[in-house]
């Protein structure tokens, strides 16, 4: 399973994980590519894995802090794509806390098998379903997260769907197809995101 790639970390958040109190790992590692990514430094799974903190340090330094806080959330990145997911979060939830996951949901499979293990889901969906590979350039991907969402809504347990508006990418028709696909779902509560001006490299 290996250990898991830690692309950072933020020790206190009380806007990532509703209602507690939290840390963000955020892992490295993502399967799509979209255009709007703030995240883009983790998209590749061993890119400057030495500048990332250890795992390892993260878990000593959560167990240091049972009892200060309630939450931890896994951020991407991608968190699904990493074979170590189930054995970190299992390892977080031995230390007393609830864990949290944001996900696009890229693998269905790998969702459903951590799912009993979460406390909270906020998973991104990103298009209408047809139009997922445009933007993220992998073939199958709107399948995958219609899949992964569907898991989450047998699961059973508290979550958000959000989507980031890119008004380059999205436009007022695609936003309605996604309003009539996620009731057809069940979904009543949508948060939509503005998508933020990616800063220019120095
Ligand atoms: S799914 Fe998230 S992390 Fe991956 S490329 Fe898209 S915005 Fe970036």
């Amino acid at each position: 399973m290996g250990t898991l790639a830690v692309g950072g970390f933020v020790p206190f958040t009380t806007v990532d994980f509703p209602g507690r109190h939290a840390a963000v790992v955020f892992c490295r590692g993502c399967p799509w590519r979209c255009g709007y990514c703030h995240n883009a430094h983790l998209q590749g799974p061993d890119s400057d894995l030495d500048s990332g903190p250890d795992w390892t340090a993260v878990l000593a330094l959560l167990e240091k802090r049972r009892g200060l806080l309630e939450g931890v959330v896994f951020s991407g990145g991608e968190p699904l794509l990493q074979p170590a997911l189930p054995e970190a979060v299992a390892r977080v939830r031995g230390l007393g806390y609830a864990v949290g996951l944001h996900t696009g949901g890229s693998d269905p499979e790998a969702f459903r098998r951590v799912l009993p293990d979460l406390a909270w889901v906020g998973f991104d969906v990103k298009a209408p379903w047809e139009r997922y590979d445009a933007l993220t350039g992998a073939p199958g991907s709107g399948k995958a997260a219609r899949r992964s969402l569907e898991h989450l809504l047998a699961e059973g347990i508290p979550f958000q769907v959000r989507t980031t508006v890119d008004p380059t990418f999205l436009q007022e028709p695609d936003l309605q197809r996604m309003r009539a696909a996620l009731t057809e779902l069940g979904i009543r509560d949508w948060t939509l995101q503005p998508a933020r001006p990616i800063p220019a490299r120095p």
